[in-house]
């Protein structure tokens, strides 16, 4: 039997979906900001408050038929220990999370302190009123990773089974959702992780590929219409920002040589295009392409890499401003600045 392969218009996001991504979105550019402007914390942290899983795919060995839950006052602890490490987003895994019963209360707790909520899930347990619950949890993002169209003896995690399940989300979630296909590991035809990215696309959410291991935990090469169709989705994929992790540099840099009074990150989000800026009062130098040391040229090459445009301005005596402009797709128009003297201010421009 096929998956149903009609593309139902995109669905139009209630007001009150639109001013909780807007917000979310800010709170994450926060984030951004908080990692690019420090690595002396954690920023993703993955919790695990159930091993049990209700599917047993062939490739895993994360889960078991036996664990009881880890009770909600134990988990409740760790997540305070994190926030007081200032992990930023925390990601509930598994097992299959849905079957832990104070599921509600550990994302609530993620939540209360001011953290971003993920979830990892197979997905098979969720319908409209689940979904609703997960809402006034207050979830922040949803990933299921879909394997295959028909179910086979590898995995059950199948858009054919599945499908129903993205159409309740699409309906209800007010968080934001990504779909991960998957490549490689007996996936038997991967031709599957096209037709799973562009449903989850045609739904409204984002729409990512993993490379996935085999039942021993190894990564085999992938074949050549495997790699493929890896590039081709990978092509598809909304961009995050994880592209301005290669940035950091810039920051280290200016602290470390620049002796600047004051330094500024700025990322303005515009209609098509993310831009950051770092811009310190340091001693800056003169521009000389045969002086320019080798982190000025690594940032330079990252940047023609992921088709961003790369700036650099800077005057003896006054200081150095390095832009990396970075083109997305229309979203949404947000201004963020940041200033880290570790009081940064938020300016939201248009929202
Ligand atoms: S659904 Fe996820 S946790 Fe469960 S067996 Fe499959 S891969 Fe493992």
């Amino acid at each position: 039997m096929s998956v149903a392969t009609t593309t139902p218009a995109l669905p139009i996001p209630h007001s009150k979906s639109r001013v909780k991504a807007a917000t979310r979105t800010l709170r994450e550019l926060g984030i951004v900001g908080h990692a690019l402007a420090s690595t002396h914390h954690v920023v993703m942290a993955q919790i695990v408050p159930m091993r049990f899983c209700n599917l047993s795919c062939a490739y895993c060995n994360e889960y078991d038929k036996v664990s009881e839950p880890v009770p909600v006052d134990e988990m409740l602890r760790r997540i305070d220990h994190l926030a007081g490490l200032g992990a930023s987003i925390i990601t509930i895994s598994g097992g299959e999370p849905l079957t832990h019963p104070e599921l509600d209360a550990i994302i609530a707790r993620i939540r209360h302190h001011r953290r971003v909520a993920g979830m990892i899930t197979n997905g098979y347990l969720l319908v409209p009123e689940r979904i609703q619950q997960l809402n006034r949890a207050g979830l922040d993002h949803m990933q299921i990773s879909i394997d295959n169209i028909e179910p086979d003896e590898i995995s059950k995690k199948s858009l054919k089974v599945l499908d129903k399940k993205l159409e309740f989300l699409s309906q209800h979630a007010e968080f934001h959702v990504n779909i991960n296909s998957v490549v490689g590991g007996g996936i038997r035809n991967p031709q599957d992780a096209l037709v799973i990215g562009n449903r989850a696309l045609a739904l409204g959410f984002t729409s990512t590929i993993g490379i996935i291991h085999d039942g021993d935990g190894q990564l085999k090469p992938l074949q050549d219409e495997e790699r493929r169709v890896y590039y081709q989705m990978a092509g598809m994929a909304k961009k995050n920002y994880s592209r301005f992790n290669k940035f950091q540099e810039a920051i280290a840099n200016a602290i470390r040589h620049a002796d600047p009074a004051r330094l500024a990150i700025n990322v303005e989000y515009e209609d098509s295009l993310v831009r950051l800026k770092v811009i310190d009062d340091g001693r800056g130098f003169l521009i000389r392409g045969d002086l320019l040391g080798f982190g000025i040229r690594g940032m330079r090459k990252r940047a023609s890499e992921i088709n961003a445009d790369f700036d650099l301005m800077s005057e003896p005596g006054v200081g150095t401003t390095i832009a990396v402009s970075v083109p997305i797709r229309k979203r949404i128009n947000l201004l963020v600045r940041f200033d880290p003297a570790n009081t940064f201010r938020k300016s939201i421009g248009e929202i």
